[in-house]
């Protein structure tokens, strides 16, 4: 073990289990993130309370970390190729590039060989017009970039949807349409690669999504081998286009008939990806963490089937009966204010 001090931008949940997940194997952790007392920062041996594009921070950051890491997307990149400049970040900041903006991220996907909903990129009101009317009135708007738990975006459903002003009202700043997706289900995968090009995937989750917040992962997903075996090829091909190298997760649309449609990437750790906490003996966050501290990764074999809910705002007052609920694992993340949408915790329910 060569690596003993790991820096992560982000203080949020995911941060926070990527800490927990780094202290069992002997690594310190140093969180870089402007906001005091951090569901992150509670857990790591450091904290570094700076904004993450803060030159004085960041290279006080890289001068205590043998490698940098993070726990969201929109991670600056300029931020993570000052950091790359004098320390390894990982995944390589080419990832965060990508998955920042969703027309990049939807050629990337197409050029890995995997199919997206079709789309085109929107610089004007004409431009909207143009292709509701290419795509018979129906698509889906989003913002290309800041967009996250479906804010930033409109759904025209039918060409009687009124798309006038639809640019202006969402901030008229670059977005795409995309063509609507009549999909069957929602699955996701998270995969990871190691420092010596070996991927590892652990198996794909069944999502549901309510207010455009994931509600529910379930696993195994009702896809058949075949689908799942799509997905795991899927993110494998991402994972090596990038010299990847850390937990990614690829989010798809499954068709009627089984085919996958990718909607899109985290170049990070994932909520449909805590079940693994529960039903793996390696979880999502220890390997990414065995990733990017240069060990080998660990077996993503699930022991057992299982439900995953997120706790989201008032979801958190009824605590008491998840705490009294058979084979649950309860996750709690530290917050104090439980604002309606916000991540409050998660549960994973084993099914035997
Ligand atoms: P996203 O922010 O891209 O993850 O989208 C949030 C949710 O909106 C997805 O999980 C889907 O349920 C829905 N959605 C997004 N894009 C499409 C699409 N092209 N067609 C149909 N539904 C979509």
């Amino acid at each position: 073990m060569t690596t003993k001090t790991i820096g992560i931008i982000g203080g949020g949940q995911l941060g926070r289990m990527l800490a927990m997940a780094a202290a069992r194997l002997n690594f310190r952790t140093i969180i870089l993130e402007p906001q005091a007392d951090c569901p992150a920062a509670q857990l790591a041996n450091r904290q570094i309370a700076a904004a993450y594009d803060d030159p004085a921070g960041l290279d006080e950051l890289a001068a205590a970390c043998d490698v940098v890491t993070y726990e969201f997307e929109n991670v600056p990149v300029a931020a993570a190729e000052r950091l790359a400049a004098r320390v390894p970040v990982y995944p390589p900041p080419r990832a965060l590039e990508v998955a920042q903006d969703r027309l990049t991220e939807k050629r990337f996907i197409n050029d890995c060989g995997i199919p997206t909903a079709r789309f085109h990129a929107i610089d004007s009101q004409a431009d909207l017009d143009a292709a509701l009317a290419d795509f018979g009135g129906q698509g889906v708007l989003k913002t290309r970039r800041l967009g996250y738990d479906g804010k930033g975006q409109k759904v025209f459903r039918s060409a009687a949807d009124d798309a006038a002003g639809a640019f202006a009202s969402l901030g008229s700043v670059p977005m795409i349409l995309e063509s609507f997706v009549a999909f069957e289900r929602e699955l996701s995968v998270i995969a990871a690669r190691a420092l010596d090009g070996k991927v590892r995937a652990f198996d794909p989750a069944e999502n549901v999504h309510r207010n455009g917040i994931l509600h529910t992962s379930t696993v195994p997903a009702n896809v058949s081998e075949a689908t799942a075996e799509a997905a795991r090829a899927a993110a494998a091909a991402i994972l090596g286009k990038l010299d990847y190298v850390g937990v990614i997760g690829i989010e798809f649309f499954v068709l009627a008939d089984g085919g996958l449609v990718a909607n899109e990437m985290a170049p990070r750790v994932h909520n449909s990806g805590h079940w693994t906490e529960a039903a793996c003996v390696i979880s999502q966050f220890e390997q990414h963490i065995r990733a990017v501290a240069g060990l080998s990764l660990g077996n993503p074999r699930r022991h057992s089937d299982c439900v995953m809910q997120n706790l989201i705002g008032d979801d958190i007052d009824v605590l008491p009966q998840w705490l009294a609920t058979d084979d649950t694992l309860v996750h709690l993340y530290g917050k104090t204010e439980a604002r309606p949408g916000r991540k409050m915790g998660h549960v994973t329910t084993l099914k035997r």
